[in-house]
């Protein structure tokens, strides 16, 4: 089988884009690989965190990832720092990757915006941290939303630099697979920006652990515009990508959904999508609080994933170590 690795970062609360983008479609697929999906702290700490909030929303996003339905008889699940050597090939691959790959990485100038000279290198090393995570495993494929796409073409690019300059093959060549639906979920805020977890603004997005009472808040305030048309055009993000959404969940085309709204207005298209939301996250939910009501279960659960992933990580280190010259 091949390998896919993924993660998603313990930083606030995991949205609808992390799950149509990402999480929906690792289960969808997941008994056709040998899957590794982990929970990136250590990216987590590239931009300020609470420590007892990164302890907490660990554990929640293991708890979700199960939640949604990923299943340990094909998965392996796991905290990044976890395994020590997700830090150490990043230092060895730092050693690799010009800055003028790093300069041209969109989520860095997204995230340090103005701050350019208090922001912490990690978040300039960020891709390079990310590429460790996938090479590690000689991951295959990498099931991620559109905005990774360039962090995944860098982390071919650094393989195969460093495969060439050793004459070996110690890393496989990753892939990214990204959809066509769900691979761009927008801001329900402003439908111009993706939805993001580490938006100041929680009426942007809606989480999964939102309840009914707060999805129905959330979508009723959604941006749409003036026009009343309930209709895709790229010309009117707001209410496209709400559509969009609907479509995912309904898996109805286009046509099918513009019918069902004909001569309606955006009032009752709101009010269908919030009842689709709902009858797909309640469900997450129930499966969500058994799971992190029994904390010593889940914590050995993601021990044994991370003594599953190690030896793994421990041979694609050493085989790079030896081929530098360390060790
Ligand atoms: P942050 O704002 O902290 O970066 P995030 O919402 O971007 O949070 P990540 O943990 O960075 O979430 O990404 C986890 C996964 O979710 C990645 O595969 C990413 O591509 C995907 N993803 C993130 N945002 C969206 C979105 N709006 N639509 C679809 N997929 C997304
Ligand atoms: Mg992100």
């Amino acid at each position: 089988k091949k390998r896919v690795f993924s993660g998603i970062q313990p930083t606030n609360n995991v949205h609808l884009g992390n799950y149509l983008g990402a999480i929906r479609n690792w289960v969808e697929t997941q008994d056709q690989y040998d899957n590794i999906f982990c929970i990136v702290d250590l990216h987590a700490i590239t931009l300020p965190i609470d420590p007892k909030e990164l302890h907490i929303n660990t554990r929640k996003l293991a708890a979700l990832y199960l939640a949604c339905g990923l299943d340990t008889r094909y998965c392996k699940l796991f905290v990044q720092s976890h395994v020590r050597q997700h830090a150490e090939i990043q230092w060895l691959l730092n050693c690799y990757t010009p800055m003028g790959w790093l300069n041209r990485m969109t989520q860095f100038k997204t995230k340090a915006g103005e701050d350019m000279d208090s922001v912490g290198t990690g978040l300039y090393c960020y891709p390079v941290l990310m590429a460790g995570d996938i090479l590690l495993y000689q991951t295959h494929y990498v099931p991620v939303g559109d905005d990774q796409r360039q962090h995944v073409e860098m982390t071919r690019d650094l393989a195969q630099r460093i495969n060439s300059l050793y004459g070996k093959q110690i890393f496989t060549i990753p892939e990214a697979q990204i959809r066509t639906s769900g691979a761009r979920i927008m801001s329900l805020e402003d439908p111009t920006k993706k939805m993001s977890k580490s938006d100041p603004n929680p009426s942007s997005y809606i989480t999964l652990l939102d309840d009914p009472k707060t999805i129905k808040k959330k979508i009723a305030r959604a941006t749409t515009d003036s026009e009343r048309l309930v209709k895709f055009d790229p010309a009117r993000p707001g209410i496209t990508n709400l559509l969009s959404i609907y479509q995912i969940l309904t898996g109805q085309t286009q046509e099918v959904i513009e019918a069902e709204f004909e001569g309606k207005g955006y009032g009752d298209f709101k009010a269908a999508l919030t009842d689709r939301l709902v009858e797909t996250l309640s469900p997450i939910q129930q499966r969500y609080q058994e799971i992190i009501s029994d904390m010593p279960a889940l914590e050995n659960l993601l021990k044994q994933g991370a003594d599953d992933v190690r030896p793994l990580a421990e041979r694609t280190t050493e085989k790079m170590k030896r081929a530098i010259g360390l060790g």
